[in-house]
């Protein structure tokens, strides 16, 4: 089975439309693993939300996910992001914000834990150090974990009382062993790693290997609807530098 693994769409239509075009260019997946933040920063919330429960997938909950239908409070974001949040839960409809409300911290899949944050505190805690990683180890059950959250395409190993860790690329492939991993497949309406592509990974059960990609789309017609929507300059100017 054939899986891809997409994460922090933030309403950014452009983008998520461009990953699921080059997902049906390598033949398609079984299934698609969402972890979070679907919503928020981005112009197109409901479009995006359409768009996912057309797939055949599951979906964990991120934390502008919860913002959006005031399950957290948005004076824990910068003011940008709280005024997105804000714009964002004005073009809700009942069924999106029911959807958001259903979607659960965590879900287990095949060899996997899926969530937004880490598997220590699903919603907020940001997974960018060996430390980190190394403590959330002791936090899931099974061999792998994947995570969302910081936008950075990483992945961590235990070592067994080491931790190392490695920018996952598109070049090279990781094939799943012994060690335990946490792995983060980027942001595919965010990007914030100095690459503006949309990111995301196609896992292959039988192959045991799992493997990154970066999709070229329209940022500008992204930034167009973000401006007509007065959203915040520098999310919208964020997106050319993958930032
Ligand atoms: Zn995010």
């Amino acid at each position: 089975m054939r899986y891809a693994v997409i994460a922090d769409i933030h309403s950014n239509l452009e983008a998520f439309t461009a990953v699921l075009e080059d997902i049906g260019q390598r033949g398609g997946v079984d299934g698609v693993w969402c972890l979070g933040d679907v919503v928020g920063y981005g112009p197109d919330p409901h479009q995006c939300i359409e768009l996912l429960r057309q797939c055949s997938h599951v979906c964990v909950a991120g934390n502008h996910d919860w913002a959006a239908i005031g399950k957290v409070d948005t004076a824990e974001f910068n003011p940008d992001a709280a005024t997105a949040a804000h714009w964002t839960t004005r073009q809700l409809s009942t069924a999106d914000k029911k959807y958001l409300e259903n979607l659960p911290l965590t879900i287990e899949k095949d060899d996997f834990t899926l969530v937004h944050g880490s598997p220590r505190e699903p919603i907020w805690e940001y997974v960018i150090s060996t430390s980190l990683a190394q403590v959330n180890f002791d936090f899931f059950q099974s061999p792998y974990c994947l995570v969302g959250h910081s936008h950075v395409p990483l992945v961590f190993k235990d070592e067994g009382g080491d931790c190392s860790f490695n920018r996952l690329s598109p070049s090279v492939g990781l094939v799943l062993g012994e060690n335990r991993l946490i792995i983060n497949p980027g942001g595919v309406g965010q990007p914030r790693d100095g690459d503006p592509h949309a990111s995301y990974a196609i896992y292959d059960s039988e192959a045991r290997s799992f493997r990154l990609h970066r999709v070229a789309y329209d940022i500008t017609t992204t930034q167009d609807k973000m401006m007509q929507n007065g959203l915040p300059i520098r999310l919208v100017v964020r997106l050319s530098h993958g930032m």
